[in-house]
């Protein structure tokens, strides 16, 4: 981990004694590349974090919330979407050697969990985590986005009850001709 990085968190005013607890809040731009591929923080947006580092008997429980703005594009009709995001936070971060003596144990998810290191807490996974899972799939304007024609790209609510465009000329469909001609002689018989 890189201690120099805003994510890092001090444990060296947490006791280790269960019950024990630290507050850490700041203020830190959004890195690069936290969200999905329509929308997400845009880089160097105000992630606020707002945490308490409770002791507990494995490691350390960091919980709180995290509020950070989002923009991105309606997945229908591509228009630009602002607004923003407030999640919890709830992430047990285990000392080193208590995952491997989970890990020992059997414990395979123990293996996935952060940790400690060099008596450091890395947020920015957890803070990452919790904003992106937030984050919809298909992002939309508004819940009954119409989307655009594509024959024109115009918004259909901005379109007249209607708009058609006319079918692109008959070239002739020789399966279909295929058919016809096989149903006709079949009815024939
Ligand atoms: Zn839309
Ligand atoms: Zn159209």
């Amino acid at each position: 981990m890189d201690l120099r990085s805003p994510f890092a968190a001090s444990l060296a005013s947490l006791p280790h004694q269960e019950g024990a607890r630290i507050p850490w809040s700041r203020r830190i731009p959004a890195p690069a590349d936290m969200g999905l591929e329509m929308i997400g923080v845009p880089e160097g947006g105000d992630l606020d974090i707002d945490l308490e580092l409770n002791s507990v008997s494995e490691g350390v429980y960091v919980s709180g919330s995290v509020r950070a703005p989002i923009a991105g594009n309606c997945a229908r009709c591509l228009r630009e979407i602002a607004g923003s995001v407030d999640e919890p936070i709830g992430e047990l971060v285990l000392y080193p050697q208590r995952q491997a003596a989970l890990v020992e144990e059997g414990d395979e998810e123990a293996g996935q969990m952060p940790v400690v290191d060099s008596d450091h807490i890395d947020l920015e996974p957890i803070v990452r985590d919790a904003v992106v899972l937030s984050l919809p799939f298909v992002p939309l304007c508004k819940g009954d986005c119409r989307g655009i024609c594509p024959g024109c790209g115009q918004l259909w609510e901005d379109l007249p009850e209607g708009h058609a465009h006319e079918a692109p000329a008959d070239r002739g469909d020789p399966l279909a001709a295929l058919e016809a001609r096989l149903r006709a002689e079949e009815e024939g018989e």
